[in-house]
């Protein structure tokens, strides 16, 4: 995959010097990274354009909020093993690889994703196997990230195949961005791999419809064919998709594709992330007008995620 330098970028949106200070200073904390496809997608003409505010960063993200955090989620505390957070009863989530085609601005692990650039290590693998194997309340195994679809076909082939060698894992969920943000990944042979162990759902992150292009939506269409489940889990976020209109045409996108619209999230307060945040009460707004324009099953679901709960904090309820 080529990398898209930052003058690429200045070069693409038409930055001006002055534009150019913040982005490099927000590239030394958390890299700025963006796929040569989505970088096209961009309108430069427009400044609030939905998906350069979720991947080139703007001078508000280098103001750091009180109440953020570098681990907002306390991710650190339910790791009994490295690459490993047991947080949620009956599942866990493997941390496949610290790797992301894009670097979401507002990502709650971007603190970590950029401390290596190699998967997980033998013997890592090994102890989180042994972690699995002596839990049998464990049902699922969660590949995340960092973005799994990033590790080669043969790291993947053997997460699956070890995932089928443990009998009381049921079922494998995938958390990823790439077949949007990097649709050629989506090839014959890892579609192969993804269908020959447990059963697999693919659970895709895409927050505005303008993300998808013709090879994205084909790139789904051909993981849809093989009857992997698909869902999407949206993170809620100022500017890029806090009004009723996006969130409907976004939901009416995904089901048109296949794809179920499942969760939307509120934004965690990583370091940074403030001048994205959305009020509660404006996220039940929405979520009220989706209930009456929509289907039910078009509604996403609106969560957020609490260190020391023991699953999602749902919001539905209340709205
Ligand atoms: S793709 Fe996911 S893990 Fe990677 S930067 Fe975006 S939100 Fe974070």
């Amino acid at each position: 995959m080529h990398e898209v330098s930052l003058n690429e970028i200045g070069r693409t949106l038409n930055l001006t010097a002055d534009d150019m200070e913040p982005l490099e200073q927000a590239h030394v904390r958390f890299p700025v990274r963006i796929t040569p496809g989505l970088l096209a997608r961009i309108d430069p003409s427009d400044p609030l354009d939905p998906i350069r505010r979720q991947f080139i960063p703007s001078p508000e993200e280098l103001i750091r909020a009180d109440h953020e955090s570098a681990d907002p989620l306390n991710e650190t505390k339910s790791s009994p093993v490295s690459g490993l957070i047991h947080k949620y009863p009956g599942r866990v989530l493997i941390l496949t690889s610290c790797r992301c085609p894009v670097h979401c601005r507002f990502c709650f692990r971007k603190t970590n994703l950029p401390r290596s650039l190699t998967g997980l290590s033998g013997s890592e693998l090994d102890r989180i196997a042994d972690y699995i194997r002596n839990d049998c309340s464990i049902h699922e195994a969660i590949f995340s990230g960092g973005d799994p679809l990033m590790c080669s076909d043969p790291e993947l082939g053997a997460l699956v195949e070890l995932m089928s060698t443990i009998p009381h894992i049921e079922t494998v969920r995938v958390h990823t961005r790439v077949p949007v943000v990097w649709p050629e990944r989506i090839t014959d042979g890892l579609v192969r791999i993804l269908t020959s162990g447990k059963p697999l759902w693919v659970v895709l992150h895409i927050n505005h419809s303008l993300e998808l292009d013709d090879s994205s939506r084909d790139a789904i269409r051909r993981l849809a064919d093989t009857g992997i489940p698909l869902l999407n889990q949206a993170v809620l976020l100022r500017g890029v998709n806090d009004d009723a209109a996006v969130l409907a045409d976004l939901s009416r996108t995904l089901i048109r594709n296949r794809v179920h619209p499942y969760y939307i999230h509120f934004l965690d307060p990583v370091l940074g992330t403030a001048h994205f945040a959305v009020s509660l009460a404006k996220a039940r707004r929405l979520i009220r007008i989706l209930r009456e324009i929509l289907p039910g099953f078009a509604v996403p679901r609106l969560v957020r995620d609490l260190p020391g709960k023991h699953s999602k904090t749902e919001h539905l309820k209340e709205c």
